[in-house]
C-alpha cells in the first residue's frame, strides 16, 4: 500500500467519525424536547370521496412533525338513472346513469336503431331540361331521399318561317311544342322595294325645285326626289310689226295687200274679161284650122 493511499483512507475514516458525532448530538437534543410532548393541531381535513377515503393531518406546533389519521372509507359511486333516449332511425337508444356525488356518468344501450321507413311522396315527371325525380320521405324522422328518374326529354322544336318583306328580312322561329321555349335565326334577306314610275307632284319653277315621288306597290313606302329649278331664260323678243302698206287695218295675204286689190279691182276686171275673150277667139281659130286640115287630107286621099 502506497503512502498516498494510506493518507486517503485516513481522511475517509475521519469524515465518517465526524458525521457519527453530529448525529449522536442531534439525537440527544430530540430526546430532551420529547419530555415536554407534541402539541398537535388539525391542519388538513379531507372528506371521503367516491374514490378515496377521508384524511386528517395533524401538525405539531412545536416541532412540525405531522401525523396522518385515516377518516371514513371511500363512498363509491351512487348512480341514478337520469336520461333515457329512445332509439331513432339511425341511432340506438341510450340509458344514462349519473353519480349523485361526483356527476360521473355511465351509458348503456337502450334498443337498436329503428332504420328509416321510406314512402314515395313526390314523383316528378321529366321535363325538357330537368330529369324526372322520385322523393322518398321517412315516416319516422321526415328525412328525404331523392332518386333520379327518367332523363330530361330535350326540347321538341317546331319551325315557323316568316317570309321577308321589303321592310324586314325573313325570320325562322323555333318553338318547343312542350314548354314553349323559343329561339330565332335570321331567314331570307329583305327583298327590294317594288317602286312604280316617278310621278311629278310639284312641278319645278324658276325659283323653286319641284318634287317627284314613286311608291312601293308592296309596302306603300314613298320615295321622293327633287327636280332642279327651271333655268331662267330671257323672254323672246316680240316679232317686228308688218310694215304698214296701205293703212292700219290692211291685211297682207301672200304679199298682196287687200287694199290694193280693192283699189285696182275696176281695172283688173276688164283686163280679165279681155284676156278671157281673146282666149276663146284663139280656141275657135285653132278649131277652124284643124277642120280645114282634115278636109285637105280627105281630098288628097281621093
Ligand atoms: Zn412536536
Ligand atoms: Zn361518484
Ligand atoms: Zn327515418
Ligand atoms: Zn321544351
Ligand atoms: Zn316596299
Amino acid at each position: 500500500m502506497s503512502a498516498q493511499m494510506r493518507r486517503y483512507a485516513k481522511s475517509v475514516l475521519f469524515l465518517g467519525l465526524a458525521i457519527l458525532v453530529i448525529g449522536i448530538g442531534f439525537q440527544a437534543g430530540s430526546a430532551a424536547q420529547g419530555v415536554e410532548g407534541h402539541e398537535d393541531v388539525l391542519t388538513t381535513d379531507q372528506p371521503a370521496t367516491c374514490y378515496e377515503a377521508g384524511l386528517r393531518i395533524y401538525t405539531c406546533m412545536r416541532c412540525g412533525r405531522t401525523r396522518t389519521v385515516h377518516g371514513p372509507p371511500a363512498m363509491g359511486h351512487n348512480y341514478v338513472r337520469t336520461t333515457d333516449r329512445a332509439p331513432s332511425c339511425e341511432e340506438p337508444g341510450l340509458r344514462v346513469y349519473t353519480c349523485t356525488h361526483c356527476g360521473h356518468t355511465r351509458t348503456y344501450p337502450g334498443g337498436a336503431a329503428l332504420g328509416h321507413n321510406d314512402r314515395l311522396t313526390t314523383d316528378q315527371a321529366p321535363t325538357c331540361e330537368v330529369p324526372g325525380s322520385r322523393i322518398y320521405t321517412c315516416t319516422h324522422c321526415g328525412r328525404t331521399r331523392t332518386v333520379q328518374g327518367a332523363p330530361a326529354l330535350g326540347h321538341d322544336y317546331v319551325l315557323t318561317v316568316q317570309d321577308p318583306t321589303c321592310e324586314e328580312p325573313g325570320l325562322r322561329t323555333y318553338t318547343c311544342s312542350r314548354c314553349g321555349d323559343t329561339y330565332t335565326e335570321p331567314g331570307t334577306p329583305r327583298i327590294p322595294h317594288a317602286f312604280g314610275e316617278w310621278m311629278i307632284e310639284t312641278p319645278p319653277d324658276v325659283d323653286y325645285a319641284g318634287l317627284e315621288v314613286r311608291i312601293c306597290t308592296l309596302c306603300g313606302v314613298r320615295e321622293e326626289r327633287l327636280i332642279p329649278p327651271v333655268p331662267w331664260e330671257p323672254p323672246p323678243p316680240p316679232p317686228p310689226p308688218p310694215p304698214p302698206l296701205f293703212n292700219e287695218v290692211d291685211i297682207i295675204a301672200g304679199g298682196v295687200s287687200v287694199s290694193l286689190i280693192l283699189l285696182f279691182l275696176p281695172l283688173i276686171i276688164p283686163i280679165f274679161l279681155v284676156i278671157s275673150r281673146e282666149k276663146k277667139a284663139h280656141q275657135a281659130y285653132l278649131a277652124r284650122r284643124d277642120a280645114l286640115e282634115r278636109e285637105d287630107k280627105k281630098r288628097d286621099f281621093h
